[in-house]
């Protein structure tokens, strides 16, 4: 499952599940743009490992959820590796409460990157997406988006409605030879799960059939093979990757 030559962009890859996507798209020949928003030395780390290995890999800065920073994002790549060939749309933040208690910013603030973030990145890189040989949108949902779940009422609002994105953008893109997809992780040992209370943890747990959280190269393989010319018959699905979670 090779990514040689291809310009693979990933949102949100400081860190988590999208340093993993990175990682493992530079060790598949891929040129990767590892995007970050503030952690500026965790993604210099990520484009050392990659090129340690033998990858190309750049960071780039840009907030998914200013649409003028990810469009000068999206000039940047195309100077350094020429223009995208698979966009990962990764980068995603919670500000969990019950829906009694949540703010209109919180649900604002939420929206503007799991959403508005999509938006911005997938506006900027589509012409690429659509001239590419085989082009891929990958969004990276949730189960939440699926389950919904308590607390959640923002982030899995955002989720869901990438359902409806990808498998518009499927159809509107099909005629091209290029392809949308969804993958919704379920529960994946990161930064974003440290957030959840212990006790809670456990009780997630115990809901999962393989009764243990996923980890970050559980999805990242699973995102690769979205990515690669195997996967060309495919679009507009959501691979769910959680453990067995009914949804
Ligand atoms: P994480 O460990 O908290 O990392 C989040 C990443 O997103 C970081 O690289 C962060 O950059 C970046 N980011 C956040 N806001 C951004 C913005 N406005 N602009 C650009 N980058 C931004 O999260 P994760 O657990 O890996 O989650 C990654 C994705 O998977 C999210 O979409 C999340 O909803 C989804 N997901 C996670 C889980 C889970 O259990 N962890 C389950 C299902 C789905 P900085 O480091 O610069 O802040």
């Amino acid at each position: 499952m090779t990514l040689e030559n291809q310009t693979c962009v990933v949102t949100g890859a400081s860190r988590g599940i999208g340093r993993g996507i990175a990682e493992e798209f530079g060790r598949r020949g891929a040129n990767v743009v590892v995007n970050y928003r503030s952690s500026e030395a965790r993604a210099h780390e990520v484009v050392d490992t990659i090129e340690d290995a033998g990858g190309k890999a750049v960071p780039l800065q840009a907030d998914v959820s200013d649409f003028d920073q990810v469009e000068a994002m999206a000039e940047d790549t195309r100077e350094v590796f020429g223009s995208a060939d698979v966009l990962v749309n990764n980068a995603g933040i919670t500000i969990d409460k019950k829906f009694e208690n949540m703010t209109k910013e919180d649900w604002e603030t939420v929206m503007q990157v799991n959403l508005g973030g999509v938006y911005n990145t997938t506006n900027a890189y589509f012409e690429d997406i659509k001239d590419a040989e085989e082009g891929r949108l990958i969004n990276i949902s949730s189960v939440v988006g699926q389950q919904g779940n308590y607390g959640q009422a923002n982030y899995a609002a955002t989720k869901s409605a990438l359902f409806g994105f990808t498998r518009t953008l499927a159809l509107e893109l099909a005629s091209t030879g290029s392809t949308a997809n969804c993958v919704a992780p379920g529960f994946v040992e990161t930064d974003m799960l440290e957030e959840v209370p212990e006790r809670v943890q456990q009780k997630i747990i115990d809901r999962i059939p393989l009764n243990r959280f996923a980890t970050v190269d559980d999805i990242a393989g699973i995102v690769r093979f979205v990515a690669s010319p195997e996967s060309s018959y495919m679009t507009g699905q959501i691979l769910a990757v959680n453990g067995g979670m009914e949804w």
